[in-house]
Parts: C-alpha cells; sequence; structure tokens
C-alpha cells in the first residue's frame, strides 16, 4: 500500500497521483484532487449566488430609483 496516501478529507487511501499536500494548522496532510475539486465547485456556486443576489439588489434598488423619480417624469419631457 505505498501507492496511496490517506486523505484527510475523505478518510480514504487514494493513489498517490491524485494526492496533494496541503499545509493545516495542524501539520501537513495530504487531500485528493477530487475532494479539491468539489470545494472549488461548492465555493464557484456560492459565488455565483452571491453575484445573482447583488444583481437582483441591484435591480430593486433600479426600480425603487426608477418609481421614485417616475412621477417627476412627466414635467421633465419636453
Ligand atoms: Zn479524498
Amino acid at each position: 500500500m505505498s501507492d496511496t496516501l490517506y486523505c484527510y478529507c475523505c478518510r480514504k487511501h487514494h493513489p498517490k497521483a491524485q494526492m496533494r499536500r496541503f499545509t493545516t494548522r495542524t501539520g501537513e496532510r495530504w487531500r485528493c484532487l477530487s475532494s479539491i475539486e468539489a470545494a472549488r465547485a461548492r465555493l464557484d456556486e456560492r459565488d455565483a449566488f452571491g453575484r445573482q443576489q447583488s444583481e437582483l439588489n441591484r435591480q430593486t434598488a433600479l426600480r425603487l430609483t426608477e418609481r421614485m423619480l417616475a412621477p417627476n417624469l412627466k414635467y421633465c419631457l419636453p
């Protein structure tokens, strides 16, 4: 079993080729690429959600501004 390393993320042994060394507070640990990819995918999802939320907020703010400005619009039109 010398070609495998213990993955602290999955708590399983994976082939060495799939492992990357990580430095944590408790020392050096090994993590497999798929767990790193999975973590990154979750992060991307969260980023996408955050972007969606801020776009929503922007649109809401825009609509509020439009609504506030709308009563005056007829006076501004030529
Ligand atoms: Zn793993």
